[in-house]
């Protein structure tokens, strides 16, 4: 970590309560903003108008206050992470989403890779003896991976090992295959449900308003279709996360409105674990004219989110895609989550043309970089259970010496 995201954590990390009284006393602040901070403090709401004016008017300095301020009131210095691996069983797509550097259309399917059962339970086997509490499964879609395929696939997952959390698919997945199968979305979740699906990831929400829908991600389910599916879920009991793809041609309002519709839906249902802002790259796609949002914007980002998604309880940031520098940051901007892989590698991040090109960090790394912004790394399940807290933990590798070991003395 350099010395400037050092300073700047530690700074931001000094005591939320204070920071926040100075910021309500400040002369200088825009009313607006001052109406918002009185509400951070109180525990109020703020409206879609204010999420608004936080994009437009508030500063970095602002929203790191009050965002971490609501952070350490829901989690105070804890950072939860949770040891997983992934399993994408196609890059090939049917779709033809303009940010998406992953997949391969059909006619260049001899580009990318097509698993099979067998191959996926072979990748499930390679881990039988890794201590992972999670598998998670997207990928792009084709006619083969159907209901069938799925249902068999958590089926034999399960049967294999049984403490695995399935966390599969998303709406995008979903509304194709259920569609081809001539089933309704509620008959299609009580499939996956019987079959062992146990949560569903966040992705596909990209941007829901169809001005920039249509534009970014067209042909593939809606917003409310999206939406939709997520409800049955979480009135099956069951839970599942969000995201949203920032940083293109949306506007702010585009946010604003994406992240109403999530705030919406967990007032009805409550089944939302975690928020996910995902960072667009532009390598390797058809928006590579599109300029990507800066550091600062990131930041921004993760803080409003926090800010303004009060009845979710987590903020999450990938790490492989903003760089390990920015989410140690982030962590002090409302993030109280890393993701992305651990002892394991995926290619979905390196090929979007993510920070890290090689994004795989050992746990002992990972727990290092929470220690050293001043955070309390918990490793938990998928639904935030503790596996191991590793406040006080010291790894084998804490104990050998690693000064200069001194020289012999030798008179002349
Ligand atoms: S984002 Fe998903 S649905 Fe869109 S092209 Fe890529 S893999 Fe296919």
């Amino acid at each position: 970590m350099n010395l400037c995201v050092y300073l700047l954590v530690n700074v931001l990390n000094m005591n939320s309560q204070h920071k926040l009284s100075l910021l309500l006393n400040s002369k200088s602040l825009d009313s607006d903003l001052v109406s918002i901070a009185e509400k951070v403090s109180l525990g109020k709401r703020i409206t879609d108008g204010d999420c608004l004016a936080l994009y437009e008017k508030a500063d970095l300095p602002t929203l790191g206050i009050l965002a971490n301020y609501i952070r350490e009131s829901k989690h105070g210095d804890t950072v939860y992470f949770n040891r997983n691996f992934h399993m994408e069983p196609t890059n090939v797509c049917l779709y033809t989403c303009s940010f998406c550097s992953y997949s391969r259309l059909i006619k260049k399917r001899s580009e990318g890779w097509e698993y099979s059962l067998e191959d996926m339970m072979d990748i499930v086997k390679k881990y039988d003896d890794q201590p992972v509490t999670e598998v998670h499964i997207v990928g792009g879609v084709l006619p083969q991976y159907d209901v069938q395929f799925y249902t068999d696939l958590f089926r034999l997952i399960k049967e294999h090992r049984s403490d695995l959390h399935i966390k599969a698919l998303t709406p995008v997945e979903y509304h194709y295959i259920f569609k081809k199968a001539k089933i309704t979305y509620e008959e299609g979740m009580k499939l996956m449900d019987e079959a062992g699906l146990d949560s569903m990831p966040g992705g596909g929400a990209e941007i829901f308003h169809p001005e920039i829908r249509d534009q970014i991600a067209g042909g593939k389910c809606s917003g409310e279709e999206w939406l939709r599916i997520h409800e049955i879920w979480h009135e099956l009991g069951r839970r599942s996360n969000a995201t949203m793809l920032y940083g293109h041609i949306e506007e702010f309002k585009h946010r604003v409105h994406h992240m109403s519709e999530l705030r919406k839906l967990q007032d009805k249902t409550g089944g939302f674990q975690t928020f996910i802002p995902l960072k667009f790259r532009n390598k390797g796609n058809d928006m590579s004219h599109v300029e990507e949002s800066t550091v600062v914007e990131d930041l921004r980002n993760y803080a409003i989110s926090r800010i303004y998604l009060d009845n979710f309880d987590h903020i999450k940031a990938y790490w492989p895609m903003i760089g390990r520098d920015t989410a140690q940051l982030s962590l002090a901007f409302g993030v109280d989550d890393l993701d992305g892989t651990i002892d394991d590698t995926t290619k979905i991040y390196s090929m979007a043309g993510s920070e890290e090109q090689n994004p795989s960090l050992t746990t002992q790394q990972l727990v290092q970089m929470i220690r050293r912004v001043g955070r309390k790394p918990i490793e938990r399940d998928t639904l935030y259970n503790v596996v191991t807290d590793f406040e006080g933990h010291v790894f084998e590798d804490d104990k050998k010496y690693k000064g200069y070991l001194s020289l012999p003395v030798v008179n002349n």
